[in-house]
């Protein structure tokens, strides 16, 4: 029997009212266990009223105070975190030990935000003229949403909302359709952790849902993780309406390969960084730029057998180390794409597609797949696969290197495996990407760091969590006061000799 799921809204679960309904699907086996209420604007207006009435009381509280449920949260995650991890596996088909990984990451946000009144503490400046002195420091905004993709359903929402709630604003998030329950249970949790009614608040749903938090007038900033095609939109609509936007958007990650790396080491971190949760990561290594052929022919070489060894299994199998895609839809998606390389000329090395597992045969898996010889023209190499396949592409030397990772018009992860200082050096100044790896193939920053790409892998002024994220959920003010020496002749002027108090 399928489970009917819903929207959560002033503390307490509220069935979906708008008739729609999508399946959530267990990604290895094909079938639907549960659906998903599909919000109407009603339903997401009734969330921000909700958020809005919560507001005033919650931004009085003692940033102190807010923390406090931060910390209660943070015991609950961990309490959790096995049967968080299953949901997260169930519906995005991660492994468990994928799964368990993304939410420890979450996990460090909300240990962030437990110091929020360290991180709200303004500036002061004694005496800027005479008497006068100011003071700055910063505000929530009030009502803000976040609108985030199917590949983190728990780490995604924790980039946004334990820093927002923390600075004291109020919340509405809107998760991806595709698995929604893990993202309930968080917000279930936030509850038992002592979050006010209204302070948090989740509406599922598509575009309809969306949209409404767009233009909604009460909603004062949005920050969206997806796609570079929604990001865009979500970006220009919600600027047009007056919002603060951040949009983290889609990427294409390069893995700059020297002659004098480890290849050892790089072939294992290539593994890891191309076909860990079915390459299904915005900073996921979907290009290894190869300096050199005989760097390319053994990385090729080295990775080959890597790949076709690797065990594609549901995560209900202790040993699988790559789970299916999210889709069907997916699947034929990324399948279209090793096809394009192929009829463009690239060579296919190890080909992921036409695999079926016994028991599992309406699972959307598909293999690891390697293209050699990959060209910048070529469609595997421009777009965003978001897919088990990984495409050499083979550079004649540093310089033409990093002219392609320059280049691309993704810039959001980027990394170089080399031995050599000075070419590291080199690369992390000049390249055009926002998070960069030496030696280090995924180099997603620490929550007390920021992530954000550069060019089209983010819409807006602002990175995600760590202080940028302070900075986004809150607006800066200066108050500069003028009080006259009231010490005069050695008393207090309004405090005259003999004067009535
Ligand atoms: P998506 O863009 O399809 O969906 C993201 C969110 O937008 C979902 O909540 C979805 O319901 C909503 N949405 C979808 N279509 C919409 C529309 N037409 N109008 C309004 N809202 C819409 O992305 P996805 O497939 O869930 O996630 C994968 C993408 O996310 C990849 O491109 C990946 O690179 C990107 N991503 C980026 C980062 C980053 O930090 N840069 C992190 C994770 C994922």
């Amino acid at each position: 029997m399928t489970e009917t799921l819903h929207h959560f809204i002033d503390g307490k679960a509220v069935p979906g009212v708008s008739g729609n309904f999508q399946d959530v699907l267990n990604p290895a086996t094909g079938e639907a266990h549960a659906r998903v209420p599909l919000a109407n604007a009603a339903e997401v207006k009734a969330a921000i009223k909700a958020a809005r009435a919560a507001f005033p009381a919650w931004v009085a509280e003692a940033p102190a105070k807010r923390a406090r449920v931060m910390y209660k949260f943070r015991e609950l995650l961990y309490a959790h975190i096995d049967e968080l991890a299953e949901l997260v596996s169930r519906e995005h088909g991660k492994t468990l030990d994928d799964a368990k990984g993304e939410i420890s990451r979450g996990i460090e946000v909300v240990e962030f935000a437990c110091g929020i009144p360290q991180a709200l503490k303004g500036d002061f400046s004694d005496s800027v003229a005479t008497n006068i002195d100011t003071h700055s420091f910063r505000q929530p905004l009030g009502v803000v949403a976040g609108i985030t993709p199917f590949n983190f359903p728990t780490m995604v929402p924790m980039w946004m909302f334990p820093i927002a709630i923390a600075c004291g604003n109020t919340f509405v998030l809107k998760p991806s359709e595709r698995d929604p329950s893990p993202g309930l249970r968080l917000v279930e949790l936030l509850h038992q952790a002592g979050l006010p009614h209204g302070v948090m608040n989740l509406v599922n749903g598509g575009k309809e849902a969306v949209d409404e938090l767009l233009i909604n007038p009460d909603v004062k900033a949005v920050s969206f993780v997806g796609s570079t095609q929604v990001g865009e939109y979500i970006y220009t609509q919600g600027c047009t309406h007056g919002k603060r936007v951040q949009a983290l958007c889609g990427a294409k990650n390069h893995m700059v390969v020297l002659p004098d790396a480890d290849m050892d080491k790089t072939v294992d971190a290539l593994m890891g960084a191309a076909y860990g949760s079915a390459g299904e990561r915005c900073m996921a290594i979907s290009v290894a730029v190869a300096v050199g052929d005989a760097t390319a022919d053994e990385l090729v070489a080295k990775l080959a057998p890597k790949i076709q060894g690797l065990k594609v299994a549901p995560y209900t199998d202790p040993d699988a180390e790559m789970g299916p895609v999210v889709t069907q839809a997916a699947k034929e998606r990324i399948e279209a794409y090793i096809q394009s390389g192929v009829d463009q000329g690239a060579k296919l090395v190890v080909d992921g597609r036409g695999l079926s597992l016994q028991g599992y045969e309406n699972g959307f898996f598909l293999g690891g797949t390697l293209f050699d010889h990959v060209t910048t023209d070529m469609a595997i190499y421009k777009d965003e696969i978001f897919g088990p396949v990984l495409a050499v592409v083979r550079a004649e030397n540093y310089e033409t290197a990093l002219q392609m990772v320059n280049d691309h018009e993704y810039g959001n992860g980027v990394a170089i495996f080399t031995r050599d200082g000075d070419a590291a050096r080199d690369f992390t100044v000049r390249v055009q990407a926002g998070m960069v790896g030496v030696n280090v193939p995924i180099p997603v920053p620490v929550a007390y760091h920021s992530f954000g790409g550069w060019k089209r892998s983010l819409f807006g002024d602002h990175d995600i969590h760590g202080m940028e994220g302070v900075r986004f959920y809150t607006k800066l003010k200066a108050v500069t006061s003028r009080w006259p020496s009231g010490i005069k002749d050695g008393a207090l002027f309004h405090f005259k000799a003999g004067a009535d108090h």
